[in-house]
């Protein structure tokens, strides 16, 4: 009786809301079809972020979202044709993968438009296929099996979306140029034993990984030796049907990543929960492995072994400091988002049998970004044509990954 009371208030509420926004132009209202009365259900944060984006990039309109126990939703103010609106927001609940679990109603003039004004089918129950509002009355399905339909509909968004962006990003950062002498569209930079058809060759291997490694994250309870396991077995394929060593830097990245990032996005954590899994499980990956190194091979091993440059493992079992110190950055060029990370970033693929040029890189990028003087551009020019920094490349695909990704984790 008082979970109904409370229920009746919050809807009151949320008419209320809607009716102090003016209506002399549309007013798209979103809610997830979220079943049974959850709170602030972390799938339904996912879905209901999912569509503040996509709203926001067709439209260039703020969504705001409005918390209510009776489910979060969100509005979005439309100078568009009402018809054309709504024949768009149909189109978006039809046939984006979470668009089932959402309602885009469209409110005008005080009145809320339907698609039967439109003169289209009502929607469909997402479990059985039969009209939404039978199944409702009827009380066809149980709570549970709706809230679990819901749940693995996302999870299964995650795994793909997620697995795309990553790929995306490592694909955005090889047609970054210009880039040193990494490895580009344009040229090979300083590397003859590789070129771009060796790391276009690599995505549709690392594309199965990064699925399997999200699926992990997805569901509860994954052990970090499964994915160490599996890891080593992914490292391997590649290096077979590759030919070179494109990616084990990359590939090292967003493995350890992916998992903790899904994991967070799927509990609902923020980015500082995150972050939090993400080190735990990096220092515990940074002494196995060093554990496991009796004869270092990679430049990699043989660098903490001469120099204990932590490289990578240490990079993201300190909280990734060379993006994080700066990061979002929005104002600033991919060069110079590369520049940024390498003046931090303790970078192994710059250290092939001295410490020297790796400090010296970091020492020049730093004054570069202090003082990007005529005489600092020739050394950066001198740089540019001697040095491939393949762990700073691989930060700034996490960038990228995380420009697109990390609402999910606001
Ligand atoms: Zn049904």
């Amino acid at each position: 009786m008082k979970a109904d009371t409370e229920l009746l208030k919050s809807r009151s509420q949320r008419a209320k809301v809607i009716a102090s926004y003016d209506q002399s132009d549309p007013l798209v209202v979103m809610q997830t079809n979220m079943p049974g009365h959850a709170k602030h259900h972390p799938a339904a944060d996912v879905v209901l972020k999912t569509f503040k984006r996509v709203l926001e990039a067709l439209y260039k309109q703020p969504v705001e979202i409005h918390r209510s126990s009776d489910g979060d939703y969100a509005i979005m103010p439309c100078k568009r044709d009402v018809e054309r609106l709504k024949n768009t927001l149909v189109y978006l609940e039809e046939n984006h993968p979470l668009g089932r679990l959402v309602d885009l109603d469209v409110h005008y003039l005080g009145e809320q438009h339907s698609r039967r004004d439109l003169g289209m089918p009502p929607r469909r129950c997402f479990l059985c296929e039969k009209d939404v509002n039978v199944c409702r009355r009827e009380g066809n399905h149980s709570v549970e099996s709706l809230v679990n339909h819901f749940d693995d509909t996302v999870r299964a968004f995650l795994k793909r979306a997620l697995a795309k962006e990553a790929i995306h990003a490592l694909r955005r950062e090889l047609f970054t140029y210009p880039c040193f002498g990494l490895v580009s569209h344009r040229d090979s930079g300083i590397h003859t034993d590789m070129n771009i058809s060796h790391f276009l060759s690599a995505f549709e291997i690392l594309k199965e990984a990064f699925e399997t490694y999200l699926s992990y994250g997805l569901h509860k309870g994954f052990s970090l030796s499964t994915l160490r396991e599996q890891g080593k077995r992914y490292e391997l394929t590649l290096l077979k049907t590759v030919g070179a060593n494109t990616h084990k830097g990359a590939h090292y990245l967003f493995g350890l990543i992916l998992p903790f990032f899904a994991r967070s996005v799927m509990e609902g954590n923020g980015r500082e929960a995150f972050l939090e899994a993400l080190k735990k499980a990096a220092s515990t990956f940074e002494s196995e492995d060093l554990a496991e190194q009796k004869t270092p091979e990679s430049t990699g091993e043989k660098a903490y072994q001469s120099y204990r440059v932590r490289g990578i493992r240490g990079e993201i079992a300190e909280g990734l400091p060379s993006i994080y110190a700066w990061y979002p950055g929005a104002h600033l060029s991919d060069l110079e988002k590369l520049i940024q990370i390498m003046m931090r970033l303790d970078d192994t693929t710059l250290l092939k049998g001295e410490k020297g040029l790796l400090e010296d890189v970091k020492r020049c990028m730093r004054e570069y970004i202090g003082n990007p003087s005529p005489e600092m551009e020739k050394k950066l020019d001198c740089l540019k044509k001697n040095v491939s920094p393949g762990g700073a490349a691989d930060m700034l695909a996490l960038v990228f990954f995380l420009e697109r990704s990390d609402y999910l984790l606001e």
